[in-house]
């Protein structure tokens, strides 16, 4: 399932996240100073949540036993909520500037096949009401809107159900219908959620990029995973109920390891530029060293160093200042080849990895990437408005291996000199380090 939690400006943030005491209190949201596009189309779904609620309320027929099913799948989403609270929060904070998908589907869906709607829906909102409780960490509208947007989803897949089910039946019936049924219904299911909340996402950032507001694949992908545990967990708890405890101990493992990738990507990154961090450089530079040495292949590496970048800070602030990186990060990462490393070293300094890059072509890809730095046009956000970047140069240091050096710390040694050459000599240039021979 998705909440929406994207492309805010910064300096929002503190109210977005604000949850202090009465910020709940819907007179407070932060949703009020959004654009009226936005807040039409967020009341439009929370007001029709509301109408399919009431709907379902008509003629309701709750039977016992759904009692007991929807006791069992709300302390399964509880002790799922408490179980997997800290990994979800790092998750959420991981997420930063995207959307962030949960397993909820997995409850809810399960609710869908096998309980009354209204109950479907309760389960909806205590699970919601819950996360919100416990993490705190998005607005309240915001996961109103989420709930909504589940609730919807959730008739769409009712409809299916009733619809394809010979009986009319709004749940799970078992065998190759009752599975042509559910697979419709979880995908309505999927798709009305995604497509709302794609919705309120490219409203409220309409210049940002259409692939942005899609989100990432493999989140869709995780979102699909909790729905297909929803329909295991639903055919459980009618045919074999104590299993849905195997079931949910599997889903805490599982939810466990979905943070070790991200970890990992964190523990590589510079969390500003998106670019490889320098003990992450330095790794994959020796092997790629390594793998030339063997292979016999040259080796490209870059060092290149921002020009008069404090005068950057000096007239914008900082926080312009982390925005030009940012840009230039961008920039940096798109000029280069698949296969190529970029990494921040630190500061406004940068190092290229170019593997089998020959002499000539490590100096041109040099050539190429102050040519556009030096076109590139920034706008930053100041204390005083939007402003324009532009004219920022570099200087670049170019060592090949194995003319400039014959180990990593001899190559960069060589690119940094170059560099400072080129820094002496008038900036935004390229300086190629000089052939060395090997003792
Ligand atoms: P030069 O042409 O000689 O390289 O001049 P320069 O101003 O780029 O170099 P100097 O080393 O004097 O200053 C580097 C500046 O980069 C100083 C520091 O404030 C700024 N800086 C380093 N890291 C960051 C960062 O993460 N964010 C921002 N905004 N500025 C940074
Ligand atoms: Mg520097
Ligand atoms: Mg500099």
């Amino acid at each position: 399932m998705l909440i929406i939690r994207h492309c805010r400006p910064k300096r929002r943030r503190r109210r977005e996240t604000d949850v202090g005491a009465g910020s709940w209190s819907p007179a407070r949201w932060a949703l009020w100073s959004a654009p009226s596009v936005v807040v039409g189309y967020v009341l439009a779904v929370d007001a029709l949540a509301i109408a399919v609620l009431g709907g379902s309320l008509v003629g309701v027929d709750i039977a016992s036993g759904d009692w007991i099913r929807f006791a069992a799948l709300a302390a399964g989403s509880a002790i799922h909520i408490e179980a997997g609270r800290e990994i979800d929060r790092l998750r959420w904070s991981a997420a930063e500037g995207a959307t962030y998908v949960n397993l909820k589907a997995m409850w809810v869906f399960a609710s869908v096949l096998i309980l009354p709607l209204p109950l479907a829906i309760a389960i909806t909102a205590l699970s919601y009401l819950h996360s919100w409780s416990r993490l705190r960490r998005s607005a309240p509208h915001r996961n109103v809107f989420s709930a909504s947007t589940v609730v919807l989803a959730s008739a769409a897949a009712v409809v299916c159900l009733t619809t394809l089910n010979p009986d009319g039946h709004p749940g799970y019936t078992g065998g190759a219908i009752g599975l042509v049924a559910v697979s419709v219904a979880a995908t309505a299911y999927w798709f009305i959620n995604y497509t709302l909340v794609v919705g309120a996402v490219v409203l409220s950032n309409p210049d940002s990029s259409a692939r942005k507001a899609l989100g990432q694949l493999s989140d869709q992908f995780l979102v699909a995973g909790a729905i297909g545990l929803g329909i295991t967990t639903a055919a459980l708890l009618i045919y074999q109920p104590w299993l849905a405890v195997a079931q949910l101990i599997t889903v805490l493992g599982l939810h466990r390891a979905l943070l070790v990738g991200q970890f990992q990507t964190a523990a590589r990154t510079d969390s500003n530029t998106g670019l490889a961090n320098t003990v992450f450089w330095h790794e994959i530079a020796t092997k790629e060293l390594e793998r030339a040495r063997n292979n016999h292949t040259p080796l490209g590496v870059l060092y290149l160093d921002l020009d008069h970048f404090k005068a950057i800070n000096d007239t914008h602030g900082h926080l312009a200042g982390d925005q030009v990186l940012k840009a230039v990060a961008a920039e940096l990462k798109h000029d280069v080849r698949t296969g190529d490393l970029v990494g921040r070293l630190g500061g406004e300094e940068f190092a290229i990895l170019l593997p089998n890059a020959s002499p000539d072509e490590t100096t041109n890809a040099a050539e190429r990437i102050r040519r556009r730095i030096a076109g590139l046009v920034i706008t930053v956000t100041t204390q005083r408005g939007p402003a324009t970047v532009d004219g920022l140069t570099c200087s670049i240091g170019a060592a090949t291996y194995p003319t400039a050096g014959h180990t990593l710390d001899g190559l960069l040694l060589a690119a940094d000199t170059a560099t400072y050459t080129a820094k002496s000599s008038g900036r935004n240039r390229v300086i190629t380090a000089p052939h060395v021979h090997a003792n």
